[in-house]
């Protein structure tokens, strides 16, 4: 399996208990379609992997970002901690939660709490790429404070276009 040796290279608290992690794939051409996910690695164990949806748009070619709800377990509070410019083995992109192509057909995204990531992404290179479909998203989270990617007025960070509904 193809895999990508990546550098931390950001980090930021975006809502309560949730963070943002940039990797720099290091000139490495890493491509994926907008909502897959890849297993990270950490650099201390070879087994201690985990799986994350790509939040960013395929278009933003500088880096990718995965979105944590975080908890004091052992591979969060690696990522957490680690220094920035630490190496992640990354496997190759994966899965097919991706936009359908017939730009007729509306679709609908149901999202709970940090499940918004892969759907960023697709909202995003949606706007990016000037796409026609009908894009709706239903987004809970017990608190508004844990609603990930949301601004004040309801809409996704990178997208003012698709209508939100912030069901609370
Ligand atoms: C396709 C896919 C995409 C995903 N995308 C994201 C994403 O974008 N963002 C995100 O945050 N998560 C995502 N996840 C979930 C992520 O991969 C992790 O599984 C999840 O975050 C839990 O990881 P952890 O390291 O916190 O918990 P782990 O250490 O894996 O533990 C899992 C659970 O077991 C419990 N546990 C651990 N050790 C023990 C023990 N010894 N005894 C009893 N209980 C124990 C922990 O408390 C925890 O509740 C995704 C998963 C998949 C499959």
């Amino acid at each position: 399996m193809p895999e990508y040796q990546m550098t931390l290279t950001n980090r930021q608290s975006i809502v309560r208990d949730t963070m943002a992690f940039w990797f720099d794939a290091n000139g490495a051409r890493y491509e994926f379609r907008a909502g897959q996910h890849a297993d990270f690695v950490s650099g201390s164990e070879s087994d201690n992997s985990r799986t994350f949806s790509l939040a960013r748009s395929p278009l933003d070619k500088d880096s990718i970002m995965i979105a944590i709800r975080m908890r004091k377990t052992a591979f969060k509070s690696e990522l957490k901690t680690a220094a920035l410019g630490t190496k992640f083995i990354v496997s190759r992109p994966r899965g097919s939660f991706t936009l359908h192509r017939d730009i007729t057909r509306p679709a609908v995204f149901l999202a709970g709490g940090i499940g918004i990531s892969p759907i960023r992404s697709i909202l995003r290179s949606a706007i990016q790429e000037h796409l026609t479909h009908k894009l709706y998203l239903f987004y809970s989270n017990r608190k508004a404070d844990d609603a990930a990617f949301i601004d004040s007025r309801g809409h996704v960070h990178c997208c003012p276009g698709p209508s939100v509904s912030c069901v609370s």
